[in-house]
């Protein structure tokens, strides 16, 4: 299935050298995930710059698909586990979880077709999500990671809350899961999904706000720390899961950043999107249906707000 919506990425321009690309990500990229980024650029001489598109980088490239580099290239232990310590150290912060799209999209696609304004243009209220091959749809993905972050993140005292619960028929709009996350003037937001790409297009990556100053939206206080927030989520996502950083966008860094998506461009508190996966391959969705590896993706996550949160 062709899946396009919000977790469409654009095919997006390769950066010329990557000599240049690892210097210029040494400088913003920290712990593991630099790690990863240094990978790439000493150990896949096949990954030149040839293609010049992202997108139709050949599938059976192997610069991603090895899942124990955070083993190595990791010197920090894995993340830690919750004390009695830690148990008020968010106290006061709040967070807002939002998954993405809603398992009853699929019964309302007329309800979720109706164009809202994200300030920079006009898109779709929501949409349905991908779903992998075998039928285990990305709302129920989303659901099911959010819960486990929740209770993560409810054990370091921080409040919790939700954009939707599948406590409703459909949605929210996009524009009101921003909303949501300003009223509750949240002090992080993440939006949990997994992509809908194409076979051997593999990894995770976090979608950051680009600048974006037209109608409602206004991300222009929210780009930094919501950069700071995503790459805190990239590299504990790393260490958690052992799962690579895209190999399709983002030039292995697993940042991406977009202009496009209502979700941050209407969000005036620090949000990111995480892509946890490509559900349409195969070996992505042997990780992303399994119930030990979202504790992990949770777990990653957490410790990226959670860092984010005590600065
Ligand atoms: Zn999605």
């Amino acid at each position: 299935m062709s899946y396009v919506g919000p977790d469409f990425d654009p095919p997006q321009p390769r950066r010329s050298r990557r000599r240049a690309l690892t210097v210029a990500l040494a400088a913003l990229v920290p712990g593991a995930l630099l790690g990863w980024v240094l990978y790439e650029a000493v150990g896949d001489p096949g990954d030149g710059d040839a293609s010049g598109n992202a997108a139709v980088r050949p599938s059976a490239a192997p610069t991603n698909t090895a899942p124990t580099i955070s083993a190595t290239n990791d010197d920090k232990p894995p993340g830690p586990t919750p004390t009695a310590s830690d148990s008020d150290s968010l106290k006061g912060k709040v967070v807002v979880i939002d998954p993405g799209h809603n398992p009853n999209n699929f019964q309302h696609t007329s309800e979720i077709n109706r164009k809202v304004n994200i300030g920079t243009n006009w898109k779709e209220c929501d949409t349905t999500g991908t779903s992998t091959n075998d039928g285990y749809t990305e709302a129920e993905f989303t659901l099911d990671v959010a819960h486990r972050l929740r209770t993560l993140l409810r054990q370091q005292g921080a409040t919790v809350k939700f954009t939707q619960d599948n406590d409703r028929s459909w949605g929210p709009c996009v524009d009101e899961r921003a909303e949501i996350g300003n009223k509750a003037h949240a002090d992080a937001v993440v939006s949990i999904h997994a992509d809908g790409a194409s076979a051997g297009q593999r990894g995770f990556h976090v979608i950051l706000p680009g600048k974006v100053n037209a109608g409602a939206a206004n991300t222009g206080p929210i780009v930094t720390p919501s950069r700071d927030l995503g790459e805190r989520i990239a590299g504990s996502f790393v260490r958690a899961t052992g799962s690579a950083p895209s190999n399709y966008v983002g030039d292995g860094t697993g940042l991406v950043t977009r202009e496009d998506l209502g979700g941050l461009n209407l969000s005036t508190v620090p949000k990111v999107f995480i892509e946890c996966g490509n559900m349409r391959d195969s070996k992505d969705a042997a990780l992303l249906t399994s119930g030990a590896w979202r504790q992990k993706a949770a777990r990653g996550i957490s410790e990226g707000i959670v860092s984010f949160l005590r600065g």
